[in-house]
């Protein structure tokens, strides 16, 4: 995803609308149990504040994961705002810059390579906890099937957890 800035370049104040779509490579691996599917959409705008490039905007991937609980497969949608301020390369080291981490987002030329920092928001921005729905009772421990799903009827046949069987008649 990159993008071409040369309008905004020496123009102090001056905003370019983006609209983007399209799939990181970064983001191929997925994260735990977490993978992206399809490409990710940008909407937002870039202005020139004194040089430095302020992108804000909202970032939108589609993922696929499981329930923590019952290992169901869920498809969930992110959307992460973005709000970074990105210096030129050739400023790093400047007197401005220097109180700058060098391991902030740069641009150099009349491009800015949106990707690495769409990544970068997405990755620390994805949950790493997930429910098929708030209430999930997960599995059954003695089945291994959904609590409420219809192959379990341990509850109904058996309400008295049998691990406790192994005790009966132990107090006697
Ligand atoms: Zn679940
Ligand atoms: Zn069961």
């Amino acid at each position: 995803m990159k993008l071409d800035i040369t309008s905004i370049i020496k123009n102090n104040g001056g905003t370019i609308a983006v609209q983007a779509q399209d799939t990181l490579e970064d983001l191929k691996t997925g994260l735990g149990a977490v993978s992206f599917k399809g490409p990710v959409e940008f909407s937002g705008s870039v202005v020139n504040n004194n040089g430095m490039l302020i992108l804000q905007g909202l970032a939108k991937v589609d993922y696929e994961t499981f329930c923590d609980r019952c290992g169901k497969r869920i498809e969930r949608e992110l959307a992460v705002n973005i709000d970074e301020g990105i210096i030129e390369k050739s400023r790093i080291g400047d007197d401005i810059t220097e109180d700058i981490d060098d391991d902030r987002f740069t641009f150099s030329g009349n491009t800015l390579e949106l990707d690495r920092i769409l990544a970068d928001y997405i990755l620390t921005n994805t949950p790493m906890s997930h429910k098929c729905r708030e209430d999930c009772p997960g599995l059954c421990l003695e089945c291994g099937a959904e609590i409420d799903g219809e192959s379990c009827i341990c509850s109904e046949t058996n309400p008295v957890d049998s691990r406790f069987d192994a005790l009966k008649g132990f107090f006697d």
